[in-house]
C-alpha cells in the first residue's frame, strides 16, 4: 500500500464524480489510455516542482501533439475545469503545481525538433524538448542555443518561455525572450496559432513578448522559433579570490565598466565555499570570503585580451589569487565546485531555502552586507552564490525543519531579504518566476493599477481564468502551502 506524504495536499476537486468520469474518458479517447493519469501512485510524481510546495494533482494527461494538446483544452473548457501545463517539473516556484486541481498537462511527450536550419540560424522545437537537446542538434554544425539555465539538462524549452528563464550565460546573451522568434500556442478555446515568426521583428505588437514569461497562465505553448548563435572560437575561465566580500561583488562592477562582457560571472561566498569543500572538494581555498567565476569567450584574441585585463582588474580590486584554465580540464574542474554548490549545501544543514532576488549589479556590496544583517536578525546561516553579473542572487536559508519554529524564521528572513531587493531597486526574482511562491509579494512591486492592468491582458488571451488558475497573481498564499518542506535537488542538477 502507498504511504501518504504527510506534506501532500490534494487539489481541491474541480471535476467531481460523474462530470470527472466523463472528462477522463474523453481525455482517453484523446490521447489512449495510456496517457491519462488518475490513480495517486502514478500522479504522485507530479504533485511537485523543484519547489518547496506540494499538491496532488486529480488527473494528468500526456498528448503527443498540438492538435491533442488542442483537443484537451477543449475538453477541460467543456468540463469547466482549469488547466495546469507543465514541463520537466524544474520549476522553483510551485509553477507547475495544481493548486485549484483540474488537468495536468504534461508536454513530456512533445519532443520533436521539427526543423532545424542552419543556413538561417533558426530551430523549431516542439515544447517537451529539453534545453540542452536543442544545443546538441546543432553542436556538429558549429551552432549553440544561448539560454543555458544551471537546470539545461532536464529543463524544457516550454517551461523555458513560460519562464522567461536565464543561466550563467544571461550576462553576454540575454534570456529566453532575446532568443524566441515565434511560439505555437493553443488557447482557452482551443485555437491554435503562431505569435511572431521566423523574422528577428515582426510588424503589430509582440504577442511573442507577452507570452515568454507569462507562466502558463495564457495558453500552453505547443513549439518554438528558436535563434541559434555560432559557437565561440576560445573560451577562457579564470577564478579570482577574496578575502573581502565588498572586494568582490566591486570587482563585478569594474569588470563591466571596463567594456568588457563576461559570459559569466559566478559568485560564491564562504559558507558556500566551505559547503564545496565539505562535499566534493575542488580546491577553493577554505579561508577566502569569496570566489569569482570570470569566463570570457569570442574570437581567440579578444578571448586572451579580454581574460588578461579581467586577471588585472582582479588583481588591482583586491584579489589575492587569481588562478587562470590553462586547458579545458583545469576549466571544468574551476566549474565543478559551482555546478555542485547547491547539492553540497547539504553538508552544512538537513535543509536549505533557495531564494531568488535582484538587483543592480552596482548595489551588490550593500545588498550582500544586508543579507548578512538579515541572517545574523533570525539566527540563520545564509550561503550565496549567485550569477553576480546579473545582480541575480541566490542566498540559501540553512536551516533544520525538525527544530520548531525554523521553517518560520526562514520564510520570515526570505521575505524580508525581497524586500532588500526591492529597496535597492531590484524585484523579487531574477530567473525562477513567481508562480505559487511569491504571488503574496507582488504587491511590492505593482500598484493595485498596475496588477489590474495584467489581469486586463490575461483575461484578452484567457477570459476564463482558466490557465494555471491560483498562481502570478496576489492572491495570499496559505500557510499550508508555505510550511512545505524545501526539495532536494535532483541528481546532476546545479543552481
Ligand atoms: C537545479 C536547478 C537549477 C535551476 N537553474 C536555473 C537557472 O539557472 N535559471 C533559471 O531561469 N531557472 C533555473 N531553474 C528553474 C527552472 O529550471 C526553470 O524555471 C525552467 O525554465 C522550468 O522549466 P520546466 O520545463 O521544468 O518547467 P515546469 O517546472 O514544468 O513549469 C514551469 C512553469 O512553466 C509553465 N509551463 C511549462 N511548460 C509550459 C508550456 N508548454 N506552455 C505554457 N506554460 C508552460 C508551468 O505551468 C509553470 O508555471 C533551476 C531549477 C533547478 C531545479
Amino acid at each position: 500500500m502507498r504511504r501518504e506524504n504527510p506534506r501532500t495536499q490534494h487539489a481541491p476537486d474541480a471535476a467531481a464524480g460523474a462530470d470527472r468520469r466523463a472528462l477522463v474518458a474523453r481525455l482517453r479517447e484523446i490521447v489512449g489510455d495510456r496517457h491519462v493519469l488518475v490513480d495517486p501512485a502514478d500522479v504522485v510524481v507530479y504533485e511537485q516542482d523543484g519547489s518547496i510546495l506540494q499538491v496532488l494533482p486529480e488527473v494528468v494527461v500526456l498528448p503527443a501533439s498540438t492538435a491533442e494538446v488542442a483537443a484537451v483544452v477543449r475538453a477541460a473548457r467543456e468540463a469547466d475545469v482549469p488547466i495546469v501545463p507543465r514541463g520537466s517539473g524544474t520549476g522553483l516556484a510551485g509553477g507547475a503545481v495544481p493548486a485549484e486541481g483540474g488537468v495536468v498537462v504534461s508536454l513530456a511527450r512533445m519532443t520533436r525538433v521539427r526543423e532545424v536550419n542552419l543556413r538561417h540560424r533558426i530551430v523549431v522545437a516542439e515544447a517537451g524538448v529539453i534545453n540542452l537537446d536543442v544545443t546538441r542538434a546543432v553542436a556538429s554544425g558549429g551552432y549553440f542555443y544561448a539560454p543555458d539555465p544551471s537546470s539545461q539538462a532536464a529543463c524544457s524549452i516550454g517551461g523555458n518561455v513560460a519562464n522567461n528563464s536565464g543561466g550563467p550565460h544571461t550576462l553576454a546573451y540575454g534570456v529566453t525572450t532575446n532568443h524566441v522568434l515565434g511560439l505555437e500556442v493553443v488557447l482557452g478555446d482551443g485555437t491554435i496559432t503562431w505569435l511572431g515568426g521566423r523574422a528577428v521583428d515582426v510588424p503589430g505588437y509582440d504577442l511573442t513578448g507577452v507570452f515568454v514569461g507569462s507562466e502558463g497562465t495564457l495558453g500552453i505553448v505547443t513549439a518554438a522559433a528558436l535563434r541559434l548563435m555560432r559557437t565561440r572560437e576560445a573560451v577562457r575561465t579564470l577564478l579570482a579570490v577574496f578575502d573581502r566580500m565588498d572586494d568582490a561583488t566591486d570587482v563585478v562592477v569594474r569588470i563591466t565598466g571596463a567594456g568588457i562582457v563576461p559570459a559569466a560571472l559566478e559568485m560564491m561566498d564562504r559558507t558556500t565555499i566551505e559547503a564545496v569543500e565539505t562535499g566534493a572538494p575542488v580546491g577553493y581555498p577554505r579561508d577566502a570570503e569569496a570566489v569569482l567565476l570570470v569566463e570570457v569567450e569570442g574570437v581567440r584574441e579578444y578571448a586572451e585580451r579580454a581574460a588578461e585585463l579581467a586577471r588585472q582588474i582582479c588583481t588591482r580590486g583586491g584579489a589575492r589569487e587569481v588562478r587562470v584554465a590553462r586547458d579545458e580540464a583545469e576549466r571544468q574542474r574551476l566549474w565543478k565546485g559551482r555546478k555542485g554548490a547547491f547539492g553540497a549545501l547539504g553538508a552544512l544543514a538537513p535543509n536549505y531555502y533557495v531564494q531568488d532576488g535582484v538587483v543592480p549589479r552596482s548595489r551588490l556590496p550593500q545588498i550582500m552586507r544586508e543579507i548578512g544583517e538579515i541572517g545574523r536578525r533570525y539566527g540563520l546561516r545564509i550561503a550565496n552564490v549567485f550569477h553576480a553579473g546579473d545582480g541575480n542572487l541566490h542566498p540559501n536559508l540553512l536551516f533544520d525543519m525538525r527544530v520548531p519554529g525554523q521553517l518560520d524564521r526562514v520564510i520570515a528572513a526570505g521575505a524580508d531579504i525581497l524586500r532588500a531587493c526591492v529597496a535597492a531597486g531590484g524585484s523579487i526574482t531574477g530567473e525562477h518566476g513567481i508562480g505559487l511562491e511569491k504571488k503574496a509579494y507582488m504587491d511590492l512591486l505593482f500598484s493595485p493599477a498596475d496588477l489590474d492592468a495584467m489581469a486586463r491582458v490575461r483575461r484578452a488571451f484567457d477570459p476564463d481564468g482558466r490557465f494555471n488558475p491560483a498562481k502570478v497573481f496576489p492572491t495570499p498564499i496559505t500557510c499550508a502551502e508555505m510550511r512545505r518542506a524545501p526539495a532536494t535537488l535532483p541528481a546532476g542538477l546545479w543552481i
